[in-house]
């Protein structure tokens, strides 16, 4: 059975996850932590009866043991987990976005000395991992491309991290001398990120979408993928 410790387990994603590694069959919820746990009628309501809760992760690492740690909690805090999970050995599984280039080599870093594995995506939906591979192929043949994400209200960073990563997986694919220049100074034509602008939209009733449009000469190709529950970053 492989034990699996949630960091966030009260949170969107989160219980999600507790959910996901409760059905499995060689899983185990070993512990769940978040800081939500000091309202008791929290503890009450999580509805996973006998797991540990914890409000903080150092007092949970003191006392439970995990396999594997799950991170969903917010940009602020999602290092200095991932970095005390991988000292004591513990292998991360990190969906919270917004880590920064250095944090990510630093995270490496301490993965291979710890000789733990780190898997961060800041997307989970397979569907969102194909239109980000198929972005960076269509983007070879059509350079003139911006991104539209959509999520719900609540999401604490903008652009998401999953616009960034396509971002960043189509700059390295599209050829530099036909790259368009990207629009400067203008918010209204978004944020540019390695030449290419994105858009952020934030409201409620959304879960996580995002679209890539190329355009070219006479025509435009468009690719979008619709996360319409959390279940789709659960598999
Ligand atoms: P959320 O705000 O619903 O949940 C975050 C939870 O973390 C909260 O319950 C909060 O109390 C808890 N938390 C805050 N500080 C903590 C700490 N120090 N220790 C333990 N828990 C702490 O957010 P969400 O919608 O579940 O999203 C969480 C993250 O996951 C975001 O960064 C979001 O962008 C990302 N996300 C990634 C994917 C993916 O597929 N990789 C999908 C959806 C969301």
């Amino acid at each position: 059975m492989l034990k699996v410790m949630v960091i966030g387990a009260l949170g969107r994603m989160g219980r999600a996850v507790c959910g996901a590694v409760g059905a499995e069959d060689d899983m185990t919820l070993s512990a769940a932590v978040d800081p939500a746990f000091s309202d008791p009628k929290a503890r009450d309501d999580f509805g996973i009866g006998g797991v540990p809760a914890y409000e903080g992760l150092e007092e949970c690492l003191e006392a439970e043991g995990a396999d594997v740690a799950v991170d969903f909690t917010n940009p602020s805090t999602v290092f200095d987990h991932v970095m005390a999970c991988l000292e004591r050995g513990i292998h991360c599984v990190v969906g919270t976005t917004g880590l920064g280039e250095e944090q990510l080599e630093e995270i490496e870093r301490k993965a291979r000395s710890a000789g733990a594995n780190c898997f961060i995506a800041p997307n989970f939906a397979i569907g969102a991992v194909l239109m980000m591979e198929a972005a960076r192929m269509i983007v070879r043949h059509l350079p003139a491309a911006e991104i539209i994400e959509l999520h719900h209200d609540q999401k604490l960073d903008a652009p998401s991290g999953t616009a960034l990563r396509t971002a960043d997986l189509m700059a390295g694919e599209r050829p530099e001398a036909e790259a368009p220049p990207g629009p400067e100074g203008n918010p209204a034509r978004g944020m540019v990120h390695d030449g290419i602008p994105i858009h952020s939209v934030r409201l409620p009733g959304l879960i996580a979408h995002q679209e890539v449009v190329f355009g070219g000469r006479g025509q435009s190709l468009s690719i979008r993928h619709d996360s319409i529950t959390r279940d789709s970053f659960m598999p």
